[in-house]
């Protein structure tokens, strides 16, 4: 069996391949001692592929492992791997990696380059949504999301036009939370607030992506990293930001994977 391992500052993913066919399985980043003892015990005789923030670490508690490959370099290959099966033909985009963080690449003829990075990215949708609504746990918060409302916390275009035209659509968000002062704050519940919290995410990665793809000519925007795991409300968010500015957005199923994946290959 060949095991593929994308070590991240949040989440360790894993990709076991055999003849059978493939799984994958996350884990915790602050587990990763227990899965090094799982791997040292009952994978002896397995090859192992490491890459991610966190694959130094691994490979030294490690009894044996094939290789580290770099992270962006395995990302892509896995990302092309999933792109074929899943039919996105694309000649070239633009890519994002929302994970902890957000990494923006540019991919053309010549392979991938890294073209940006945020520091707004799944992290700051735990945290945020923690220090704001006391809610920590990433599947309580994405569906707690849904219930929400984010209408009295963002302020929009058509709020500041008040009725008047707009020189762009009155329905883009002029400032994420710029809405708390005037809006009924009292009213807000921890639903409202992280739907706000999604959407700041959402729509600051959405721009940067937006903005880089219009730069390197292309209408393609591609999205992988396990924020958008079960994220019906990012993944809403993004299809419209997207598409109020004529751009593409391909959602990749499994595609917090990519890196895991492309270790291997
Ligand atoms: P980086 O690549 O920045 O080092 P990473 O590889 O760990 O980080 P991802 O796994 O792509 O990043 O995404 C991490 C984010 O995914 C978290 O910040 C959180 O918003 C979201 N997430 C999805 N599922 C979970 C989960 N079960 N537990 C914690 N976070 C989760
Ligand atoms: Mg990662």
């Amino acid at each position: 069996m060949k095991i593929g391992i994308d070590a991240g500052g949040t989440l360790i993913k894993v990709a076991y391949i055999d003849d059978e066919g493939r799984s994958f399985e996350r884990w915790p980043s602050a587990q990763v001692d227990a899965l090094i003892d799982r791997l040292n015990a009952e994978h002896t005789d397995d090859l192992i592929y490491l890459t991610g923030g966190k694959s130094a670490y691994m490979a030294e508690k490690l009894k044996h492992h094939e290789a580290i490959s770099v992270e962006f370099e395995a990302t892509y290959r896995g990302l092309l791997k999933l792109m074929k099966e899943q039919d996105v033909r694309l000649g070239h985009f633009i890519y994002l990696n929302v994970g902890t963080g957000t990494s923006f690449h540019y991919a053309g003829p010549s392979g991938q380059q890294r073209v940006a990075g945020s520091g707004v990215g799944g992290g700051t949708l735990i945290g945020l949504s923690t220090l704001l609504a006391g809610v920590h746990d990433y599947d309580s918060i994405i569906h707690l999301a849904t219930q929400g409302n984010r209408d009295e916390i963002d302020l929009k275009v058509h709020h500041i036009y008040a009725g008047r035209p707009t020189p762009i659509p009155g329905d883009l968000t002029a400032s994420n939370f710029g809405n708390v002062l005037s809006g009924e704050v009292s009213k807000l519940q921890p639903a409202d607030k992280v739907q706000a919290v999604i959407g700041l995410v959402a729509e600051t990665v959405t721009a940067i992506g937006i903005s880089l793809a219009e730069g390197f000519e292309t209408d393609d925007i591609v999205f992988i990293g396990s924020t958008l795991l079960d994220n019906t409300v990012m993944k809403d968010i993004i299809n419209r930001y997207a598409g109020l500015k004529d751009a593409r957005a391909h959602i990749i199923h499994n595609g917090e994977y990519s890196g895991a994946l492309g270790a291997i290959l």
